[in-house]
């Protein structure tokens, strides 16, 4: 079992094996390789290259993969985000609380929040778009070393910008957009190809970048002093006078324990179960679990005008009709939000008869900007416990005024916008997908640039008043960001993982 090959010390214990996780094990590897690194994960392993991207298998293994990661939790899951009138999960996910939506109002209490349980996290079933924040979306009293650590993160995570060829469709479809948005804004903010975390092939798609790619050398398993262990819950970390001195891991299927000493702890277990295990342990800090933070995402799809490409002539090489991906970035103060336009194949959400052999379908979606509010939080229960042995969580979650009109501008643009653009694909004019369809959750162990009771970690992620813990993950944004996070999240995880090695440095014990 996982338990009888666990050490029972560890230089540094990291809780959660998904990109964020993987960042300290590659950057302390990278930076102090005699260190010794236990990684445990709650989940199964589900390619033999560890938390490699499921989206590069073929579909009958690919939807194994998703099977293996989702099956102990009996939920249906689906492309679409529905079955039979029910909200699903997407592949890979869980939903927190599988339940239909009662009401009229699906953005309370976040119907939709998912989680992933497998190594790799939702890294091992992710898209990859890893676009920049700009403006508010940054956090201003990182400015000295964010962009820094965001270009190590692209390496990390292998972000290029030439994922697709460039094709007569991509170059039109640029075009039209460029003409639509780029009127005032700064060069690196305008219409462009999305940075995606993946390696350009030759043929139709990418290969995706999963955490395999974080992890480099240790995913192949080379280095003895890196070990993951699945299945291997945290249940508990023990801690005296700001100081964590280990944990008490639980192997998910017999329940026994396994007590591990660390010098130092890193909990990336996203940003619903980092908060959680922090409470379990009887770390509460006031901001704990608060400030919740989900991206409103609406989605819609569009049949693209003639281009001068016309219908692809091989049925196995529909190349001159591929679109890419283009991003246009958030910007303000006129357009708070990330917007993604996706050729059909590259996003999460199916659009179900697309018949792209024909004529170039995509996906034109946005995530807008929320107000963030402290009581937007997950709630832990000192009774009830989840499937893993940990407090159950419970969501408090809901949308401002403004929110809502930010939203409804958002919807009334994309609208007035894709007329120029192309004709909506019958059935997916743009609609507001239930909160928590994003899985960008983000601020619930927030950091903050001095201790006043509204941040859980400082700038280098470690939890206020501790020595020697880190958190790390969405959980750690403080601001309102539209972007996809998990870029962001691996630079604060860069800046962190020095933080730690220079710790380790002055001799830390
Ligand atoms: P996760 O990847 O969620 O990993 C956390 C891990 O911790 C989990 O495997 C969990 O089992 C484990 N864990 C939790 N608690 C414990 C415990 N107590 N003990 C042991 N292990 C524990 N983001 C983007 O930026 N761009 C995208 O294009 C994008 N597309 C996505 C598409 C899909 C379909 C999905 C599912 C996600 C997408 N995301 C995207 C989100 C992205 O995958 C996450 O932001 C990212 O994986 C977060 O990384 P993480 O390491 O913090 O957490």
């Amino acid at each position: 079992t996982a338990r009888r090959s666990l050490p029972s010390r560890a230089d540094v214990l990291v809780v959660g094996s998904g990109p964020v996780g993987a960042t300290f094990a590659r950057e302390l590897y990278d930076a102090a390789p005699w260190l010794s690194v236990l990684m445990v994960e709650a989940g199964p392993r589900l390619t033999d290259s560890l938390g490699a991207n499921v989206r590069n298998l073929d579909a009958g293994n690919r939807r194994r993969a998703q099977d293996l990661a989702t099956r102990w939790t009996g939920q249906e899951t689906s492309d679409t985000g529905r079955a039979g009138g029910r909200l699903a999960a997407r592949p890979g996910t869980f939903l927190l609380r599988e339940a239909g939506i009662t009401g009229d109002d699906d953005q309370t209490g976040m119907p939709a929040a998912a989680l992933s349980a497998n190594v790799g996290g939702m890294g091992a079933h992710w898209t990859c778009a890893c676009p920049k924040p700009g403006g508010s979306e940054r956090i201003g009293f990182l400015e000295d070393s964010f962009d820094d650590a965001f270009d190590r993160a692209c390496t990390l995570l292998g972000v290029t910008t030439e994922a697709f060829p460039d094709t007569d469709t991509s170059r039109e479809l640029r075009r039209t957009l460029s003409n639509l948005f780029d009127a005032g804004r700064p060069a690196d903010r305008r219409v462009q190809p999305m940075p995606l975390a993946c390696t350009p092939t030759g043929h139709a798609l990418p290969h995706w970048s999963g955490v395999d790619t974080v992890l480099g050398p240790l995913a192949r398993g080379q280095h003895e002093r890196f070990t993951l262990a699945a299945e291997t819950v945290c249940r508990r970390l023990l801690h005296e006078s700001g100081r964590v001195s280990g944990a008490i891991l639980a192997d998910r299927h017999s329940n026994e324990t396994h007590l591990v000493r660390a010098r130092f702890v890193v909990v990336a277990a996203d940003a619903l179960r980092t908060p959680q295990l922090l409470w379990a342990s009887d770390i509460r800090p006031r901001a704990l679990g608060t400030h919740l933070n989900d991206q409103p995402q609406i989605v819609s799809a569009l049949a693209l005008r003639d281009t001068a490409a016309g219908p692809s002539t091989a049925a196995d090489d529909r190349r001159e009709l591929l679109s890419g991906v283009l991003w246009i970035p958030f910007h303000e103060p006129d357009f708070p939000f990330h917007t993604q336009v996706m050729q059909v194949g590259t996003t999460p959400i199916e659009i179900p008869g697309a018949d792209v052999q024909h004529r170039p379908v995509v996906t034109w979606g946005r995530f807008t900007t929320k107000d963030i509010r402290a009581e937007d939080r997950v709630e832990f229960s000192d009774t009830e416990l989840d499937e893993f042995g940990m407090p159950a969580m419970t969501i408090h979650y809901g949308l401002s005024r403004r929110d809502r009109d930010t939203i409804a501008r958002a919807e009334r643009d994309m609208i007035a916008q894709a007329a120029a653009i192309g004709d909506f694909f019958p059935g997916s004019e743009p609609r507001l997908l239930p909160a928590g369809s994003s899985l960008h959750y983000q601020g619930t162990v927030r950091m903050g640039e001095v201790d006043d009771g509204t941040s859980v970690c400082d700038r280098d992620s470690r939890v206020w008043g501790f020595e020697n813990l880190y958190v790390a993950g969405n959980g750690v944004i403080p601001t309102p960001t539209a972007c996809n996070p998990t870029a962001t999240s691996v630079a604060l995880a860069v800046l962190a993982s020095r933080h730690l090695a220079g710790q380790v440095s002055m001799g830390a014990r």
